[in-house]
């Protein structure tokens, strides 16, 4: 048995258990060992109920009786009395019905939690309660908490894992000795044992230190080999032509902001050389990032280059390509322009890729069907990507050229990377702003609203439908879910809005006919959309007004801003009304998308509150997999970066650090297009 054993075979490990860590996504032996706790509880400090005073108290305790019992309607109440050799106390808990079987007379428990005054009687609220018989006597009492689901506890996962300490102990060490040495690191087995059963504090802070460090040491190390190897590799110089510029921006419908400007100037200053930039352009909704992409890529086919433009859904592809058709028409390059994407017929992808093969077309404008469908783009000399997240490590290998030059990469993104992260994450990556707005672009309204206080913004809404305007209605994308699927939120739009037509969009649709919706929303034969969050990313509808965001809470921040940046794109204010259920209360995150307009500021927030993995983790893996270092420890961060550092200056070879080299290639490739 070894760390790649699956769970199964472990000793004493059941069928059913086995399930239950699949769920979690636990397969491996290592897969179990990887899966940190999310909190700890801390039993250590535990106190006489006779000297307990108000506030977070731990007791250790034996149970006496329970009871339980609905005070109203929606609130159940458990009490129970407990006792340990110094006295006797109550035990309350709200909704936990569970209680009442789970807590076992005459059993030992310790419990955690607020001892304080409420209808007029002292007890111990909400504890958190762990079974004395779980802990072999004189051990610890810091106890790890999992993320777990139904069916499975925390003490199950540490059950397991106290199966295989044997192999955790013998867990082989990824960073060179040196580096351990010279930063007082302890061993990643000894790290590992202790995440998982810290014995003191003391422990538990050294485990973090230790797997914090490798996690940015490997981080920082990948960004830095990568941005040697983009400083050896050549590109195409693109000559830098200023009339034609002049020219382009003459044409616009508008005025440039400033930070588009300096975006512009620094991607044509970057292009100029000849290697490869890599720079992303970061900005809020509406920040207006495909002028820039668009100025980035009229360079480049004015030099006899082509350009492949990458949006992650075929709707976006479409609209990209119309604003950028419109843009190159006003000086006569609009035939260079070309769309490809999975909708077409066979032929129809022949003949464009025909073109592109030829030269005839210059500026390729897609989803990643483009790459997957097998493109050659002889001249290739410039990739965009826009919202740079969706894109998969395997897509942007795909892309490599096969000449010895690297295309210039220019990345877009609403979700901008917080600043303290960029600064110290990645080396290699330069960043363009936009923090200036348009000028006509008001904020959106945001609400946060109960679903019954929906029903009195029903009249508002009605009324500016009926002046023209338009609404998104935003699902949570819950397939089977009996109130907020997008099937069931359909046919109550349907029900409140029944005057106005009302049109469905997901993701189970096939290409075409999510572009028909779209293009029926866009063209207003429909009034309002029930969407998934197929609508997220860039669609741009100047009309709509209006988005409702149903079960807002299970939406991502950024996710949620990119979402109300759907509205008041045009010349009528914006307003999103993000709905929670009735028997529920806002989270911090609501509020403070609530309070906030500013995606860097909640990109920030976002970072604080779940910490980096959250943020990027899940859309996509590798990129940000800081599951334990944090952001503010610039202590640890700079010690990394210094480790990571001496590594590459001094032209280390990694090949006799086999696991280290191994995690370091796969983090190399999220950021890199080799
Ligand atoms: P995003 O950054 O979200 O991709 P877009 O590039 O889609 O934003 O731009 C949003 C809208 O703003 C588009 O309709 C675009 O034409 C417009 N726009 C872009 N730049 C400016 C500007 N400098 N002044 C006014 N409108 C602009
Ligand atoms: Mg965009």
């Amino acid at each position: 048995m070894d760390v790649n054993s699956e769970l199964h075979l472990i000793n004493g490990v059941g069928e059913q258990i086995t399930t239950k860590l699949n769920y979690l996504g636990l397969r491996t032996i290592n897969d179990l060992i990887n899966y940190y706790p999310r909190r700890y509880d801390d039993f250590s400090k535990i106190e006489k109920i006779k000297s307990i005073k108000p506030g977070q108290v731990t007791v250790a305790v034996k149970v006496k009786s329970t009871t339980g019992h609905y005070a109203r309607k929606g609130l159940h109440i458990t009490d129970a009395i407990v006792s340990d050799d110094s006295g006797s106390t109550r035990v309350t808990w709200f909704n936990q019905p569970y209680r009442l079987t789970s807590f076992k007379q005459d059993h030992e428990y310790f419990l955690t939690g607020k001892y304080e005054l409420r209808y007029r009687r002292f007890a111990i609220f909400n504890p958190v309660v762990e079974a004395v018989s779980d802990f072999p006597v004189n051990t610890a009492r810091i106890v790890p908490r999992y993320s777990v689901t139904k069916g499975i506890s925390s003490s199950d996962i540490r059950r397991t894992l106290k199966k295989i300490t044997s192999i955790i102990n013998n867990i082989p060490e990824t960073i060179p000795q040196e580096i351990i040495n010279r930063y007082k690191l302890i061993s990643r087995a000894q790290a590992l044992k202790d995440i998982h059963f810290p014995l003191t504090l003391e422990d538990l802070k050294e485990a973090k230190r230790r797997l914090g460090f490798e996690e940015l040491f490997m981080m920082i190390l990948a960004s830095e080999l990568n941005k040697k190897e983009y400083q050896k590799s050549n590109a195409i110089s693109i000559n830098f032509d200023e009339q034609l510029a002049r020219l382009f921006v003459q044409k616009l419908p508008f005025k440039l902001t400033d930070d588009q400007r300096k975006a512009i100037w620094q991607i044509y200053k970057d292009m100029t050389k000849q290697k490869p930039m890599n720079r992303l352009v970061e900005g809020d909704v509406g920040s207006g990032k495909t002028a820039v992409a668009a100025m980035a890529a009229l360079m480049v086919i004015n030099s006899g280059q082509q350009v492949a433009f990458m949006a992650p859904t075929e709707l976006l592809a479409r609209q990209h390509a119309s604003t950028v058709n419109l843009m190159f028409k006003s000086i006569g390059l609009d035939d260079k322009v070309g769309l490809l994407i999975g909708a077409m017929t066979a032929s129809q992808k022949d003949e464009i890729r025909k073109k592109i093969q030829t030269n005839k077309l210059m500026f390729i404008i897609g989803t990643h069907a483009l790459i997957q469908e097998k493109v050659k783009a002889p001249n290739l000399a410039l990739v965009i990507i826009d919202e740079q997240h969706r894109f998969g490590v395997k897509q942007r290998q795909a892309l490599k050229l096969k000449a010895n030059t690297q295309p210039h990469l220019l990345s877009l993104s609403a979700t901008p990377i917080p600043r303290s992260l960029a600064l110290t994450l990645f080396g290699e990556l330069n960043i363009s702003r936009l923090i200036e707005k348009p000028i006509d672009r008001r904020p959106i309204k945001t609400t946060l609203l109960s679903e019954s206080q929906l029903e009195r913004h029903i009249e508002a809404i009605t009324k500016e439908l009926k002046e023209g305007r338009q609404a998104f209605i935003v699902s949570p994308s819950i397939d089977s879910h009996p109130i907020y699927s997008v099937n069931e939120i359909f046919k109550w739009a349907n029900n409140r809005f029944s005057e106005f037509k009302v049109g469905i969009i997901h993701g189970k649709l096939k290409a075409e006919e999510k572009n028909k919706i779209m293009d029926d929303f866009i063209e207003h034969r429909l009034d309002i959309l029930v969407a998934t969050t197929v609508i997220e990313v860039g669609i741009d509808v100047p009309n709509a007004t209006t988005i409702i965001i149903f079960d807002a809470d299970n939406f991502g921040l950024a996710q949620l801003h990119q979402l109300r940046g759907r509205v008041g794109r045009g010349e009528y204010p914006g307003k999103a009304l993000l709905v929670y259920a009735d028997n529920k209360t806002p989270s911090d995150r609501l509020r403070a998308i609530e309070s906030s307009n500013d995606g860097f500021k909640l990109a920030e927030l976002d970072l604080k509150i779940r910490g980096p993995g959250a943020i990027y983790g899940k859309i996509q893996h590798g990129l940000l997999d800081l599951r334990i270092a944090g952001l503010d420890d610039a202590k640890l961060i700079n010690q990394a970066r210094e480790a990571a550092l001496y590594f590459v200056n001094n032209n280390i070879s990694l090949t006799k650090y086999k696991q280290l080299a191994k995690e370091v290639s796969i983090l190399q490739k999220v950021t890199n297009l080799n």
